[in-house]
Formats: structure tokens, sequence, C-alpha cells
């Protein structure tokens, strides 16, 4: 969570939207972009439900997804609350009366699907106990079921047959959304996830240009982890590289410790945040005379470690295999390391320091990124 706090002004970026607040944090307006994940524990195991968020908050999480399938599951929510320093939205289905027991044991925000929440009085009452607990409403369609929508709004049924499905996802969320500013409420966030990266990021670029929403990022159901790093990277990275999005949401068919730590690593990768320094490495080849991979290991373990003193360095450390690109990588880093054959050239702030024997790499870098 601390390495949100005083961001630098260059993390802070993107289009301007409505903000909303999920608990405290600040979602939209141009606040940073926040992290979140989902439990996938049952809600109704408290102690497991609690053990995961603070996991999850450990690691950096900054808002929590809890699954509400249940009425027994939305009255588990006020004493998971009190466990746990995490903001709280709940996710409702198909039945109504969820959403509002889950408002009442204290929800910080309600994610909503069209496609099976759409019954015009009972969104009424939702918005009217929303409203009373000053929580905002996330918008959540997904490909998979926004037919749900269409069929039972006739104005859709015809027009949507010729719409591609990212586009009648956001004809239907642009349409929800109308109803709930019909009842005066807008304190809303929009997502609209698909299962394919291009339906998603399609679907984010129209709707970013035709409302000032926040919107939730994400592209849903990306499967395992390494099937995720690169559907949620290319998905999640080229709308953030657009300026569009304000929080979001990385699915792996996983553990949720990986959904927050690769959305930390997209949103690095992407300068809009920084957990502790960043680690140019080169992928070693024939050239290489030291182990560039454990070195770049060892280091990496003691830097990115959660409780080390070097978390909150704004630092960029160079690990260069030889002299071809090394020099010039560690040039340009604060400090970076070109080696040789069993020893290494140390570079600091552009300059060469002096050689280092290759047994003592990673101890002597550490010890001059101590220094600074
Ligand atoms: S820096 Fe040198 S060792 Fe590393 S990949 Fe490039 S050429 Fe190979």
């Amino acid at each position: 969570m601390h390495m949100m706090k005083n961001l630098p002004e260059k993390f802070t970026r993107g289009r301007k939207t409505r903000p909303v607040w999920i608990g405290s944090v600040k979602v939209g307006g141009r606040s940073p972009v926040s992290v979140q994940s989902m439990t996938k524990t049952k809600t109704e195991d408290v102690a497991a439900t609690v053990k995961q968020i603070n996991e999850l908050a450990e690691l950096g999480c900054q808002i929590i997804r809890i699954a509400i399938p249940r009425l027994s599951a939305a009255q588990a929510l006020g004493v998971i609350k009190k466990q746990v320093r995490l903001p709280i939205e709940t996710d409702i289905h198909f039945n109504p009366k969820l959403a509002l027991e889950s408002i009442a044991q204290g929800a910080d925000a309600i994610r909503l699907n069209p496609g099976n929440i759409a019954d015009p009085e009972a969104i009424k009452e939702i918005v009217k106990q929303a409203k009373k607990r000053k929580i905002p409403i996330r918008v959540g369609l997904n490909s998979g079921s926004v037919t749900g929508y269409i069929n039972k709004n006739k104005k859709f049924k015809s027009k949507a047959k010729k719409w591609p499905v990212w586009q009648t996802m956001v004809e239907c969320a642009l349409e929800y959304c109308r109803f709930l500013e019909s009842l005066k409420f807008k304190d809303i966030m929009v997502s609209l996830k698909a299962s394919d990266v291009q339906s998603t990021v399609n679907a984010y670029r129209l709707i970013a240009q035709k409302t000032d929403y926040p919107l939730h990022l994400g592209v849903t159901a990306a499967g395992p982890l390494m099937d995720s790093v690169v559907k949620s990277s290319i998905g999640i990275g080229s709308l953030l590289l657009d300026g569009i999005g304000d929080t979001i949401r990385v699915s792996i068919t996983g553990p949720p410790h990986d959904e927050v730590r690769l959305g930390y690593w997209i949103l690095e990768a992407l300068g809009l945040a920084r957990r502790g320094p960043e680690i140019i490495a080169c992928p070693t080849c024939a050239r290489c005379e030291v182990d560039i991979i454990k070195i770049t290991e060892e280091i990496k373990g003691v830097l990115r470690n959660p409780h080390s003193e070097f978390r909150d360095l704004n630092l960029k450390v160079a690990i260069m295999g030889c002299v071809v690109n090394g020099p010039g990588e560690a040039t340009e880093a604060d400090i970076g390391i070109a080696a040789g054959q069993g020893f290494a050239w140390l570079f600091k702030k552009g300059k060469k320091i002096r050689k280092i024997p290759e047994a003592k790499i990673v101890s002597e870098l550490l010890k001059e990124i101590k220094r600074i």
C-alpha cells in the first residue's frame, strides 16, 4: 500500500474522469491508477477470506472485490470488514437482494452486471441505498453476459445484431448509466471486459470518447499466469498507454496474489507506479562470461523484497552481461555493471567507477546502492 503514497507527478496522468471514492481510495480524476483483485475463498469462510484479503493488502492491493453468490455471503461481509483495512467492492449477479444486503453490511462499492440485474424497480432500490451510504456503483459488463441485457431491452435487439460485441457492450453500458443518471445517481464506474484482447481494447476506447466515468480495466477470463501476462499486459497496457483507465484488475486462473503482482508489473512497465528500484537486465547470450541470471535474481531478491530498505528507492539499476550494450545501459542508469570475463565494471551516475571480481558483484553493487 505505502508505495502509492506521495507518488511523483509523472505517475498521475491520463484523461480526467469524474472521480468516485471506494472507501479511502479515490478512483478517477487523474488519481494514480489503483490495483485491485478478487478473493477466491468461499466468502462465508470468514477466516480464510480475511487472511487472503490481508495477504493481498500486504502485496499492495488497494481495493478488494468479493463475490456474493448467496445471502449468507452478504451476511458474512460485516464480520469480514471489521478485520481488514482494504475497501471492499461486492460482486453482484442475478439477485438484487444480495446488493441490498451487502450495502447494509458496509460494502464500499457495488458491482452490478447489467446482463443479469436489469429490473428497473430493483435498480431503483439499490441506487436509493447506495446514495444513502454514499457508495459508488460499477456498471460491470462482460462479453459473456451482455446478451442478457439485450434480451430484456427491445431497443437493442435488432441493432445489436449488426454490432460487434464490443460496441454492444458500450451501448448497453451507456444505456444503463443513463438509467442511473435518471435516478440522479452519478457515482458510477464502468467496466467492459471481453475475453479477447482486441474487443476489450475497442470497447474501452469507444466508451472513453463517450463518457467521463472512471473506467475499471481488465481482460476477463484471461487464463493461467503466462496467458494472462500476455493478454492483460497487451489489453490493459494498450489502454493505459492511451491514457485510458483508472483502476485495474488482472484476471488469472491462479492465486490472486499473482493478479496483484502482475497489476503492478504492468503499471511499472508503463512508468505509472514504482515498487522499489527498476532493474534493467540483459537476457544474456554467448558473449556473457559471468552468471548474469543468478546475479539478477539475487539483486532482485534484495531490492524487491517488500521489507527491504531499498523498497522505496526510485533508482534504475542496470545488470548487463558484456561490453556490447553494457556500458551504455549502465551509464544511463543510476548505477550498474557491465560484465567482462570473471569481473564487472561498476558504473555510477554515468561514470565508470571500478572493476569488481565476479564473486563480489552482488555485495559490491548493494553496498554502492546503499551509499546512494
Ligand atoms: S549485453 Fe552482452 S551478454 Fe547481454 S545479451 Fe547483450 S550482447 Fe549478450
